[in-house]
């Protein structure tokens, strides 16, 4: 798999002689192009998706009716790649040979055509039925809020609405919007794609602090947090890269080689 990427990326250089420019931006892209087609082709990707969906409905299954009602229950979700599929914006990027922009993500989000992660439309329906509501804490801006609401309206989603759309207007950390939905309720489950989706511990850490809170909080795997697939973006991504903004492309090329763990 590792020798296939690389054979890619020299192909890539060669078809573009004497561009170094256009190379370095094709290796940036050329990152995506495995993960991105995973997640639009790949059974495995999709079955990933239920089964984290499958554990979630089984987690629901434990509460009694009388028991949500009493804990005020709420079930807090993230959006992209846990509930909302934006492969396709990615897979645009790849296409046009760029890079991610604020302003090209808003338009895709305007569009409100993302689809939906397999599972998830089922399992929170399923959750509505019982009486949990769902707040959506997303990092989308809150300037993407109509749009999303249309977007989640179109899945049938429910709980579309402004009061469950907790979207980004401060600081990137979701722990004050999760503490403003605890006030009132009981969090009986947190889903996400990225591990600052569930608690503090994982934000701005190390690639070994971030296995060290996730041994930490071991039990709560596929029980009460549920973690959807996604390698083309994320912590996972901006701790190898020391949670600095800003790299080249080569300096992030440099880093990333650089992190591979070899025979020894
Ligand atoms: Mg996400």
């Amino acid at each position: 798999m590792k020798h296939k990427l690389h054979n890619l990326l020299i192909l890539l250089f060669v078809i573009l002689p004497g561009r170094s420019l256009m190379a370095q931006s094709a290796t940036a892209q050329a990152y995506t192009l495995y993960p991105v087609l995973w997640q639009q082709t790949a059974a495995e990707y999709r079955a990933l998706c239920y089964q984290a969906f499958n554990a979630a409905t089984h987690q629901l299954s434990t509460y009694s009716s009388r028991s949500l009602r009493k804990r005020h229950a709420v079930i807090v979700t993230d959006l992209d790649e846990t509930i909302l599929n934006n492969s396709y914006y990615n897979a645009q990027l790849i296409k046009d040979g760029k890079s991610y922009t604020g302003s090209s993500w808003k338009q895709w989000t305007d569009r409100a055509q993302a689809t939906a992660v397999p599972g998830a439309v089922a399992f929170l329906q399923q959750a509505a039925k019982r009486g949990v509501h769902i707040y959506y804490i997303s990092n989308r801006d809150t300037s993407e809020v109509a749009a999303t609401i249309a977007n989640l309206k179109a899945l049938q989603l429910p709980d579309a609405d402004v009061e469950h759309c907790i979207f980004r207007s401060g600081p990137s950390s979701k722990e004050a919007r999760r503490q403003q939905v605890q006030q009132q309720h009981e969090i009986i489950m947190l889903l996400g794609d990225n591990l600052s989706d569930f608690t503090d511990a994982f934000e701005k850490k190390s690639v070994a602090e971030r296995f060290t809170a996730t041994d930490a909080a071991k039990a709560n795997w596929g029980a009460k947090f549920i973690v959807l697939p996604n390698a083309t973006y994320g912590d996972w991504l901006n701790a190898l890269y020391d949670n600095r903004s800003g790299l080249s492309p080569a300096q992030k090329d440099s880093i990333l080689n650089s992190s591979l763990s070899g025979i020894r």
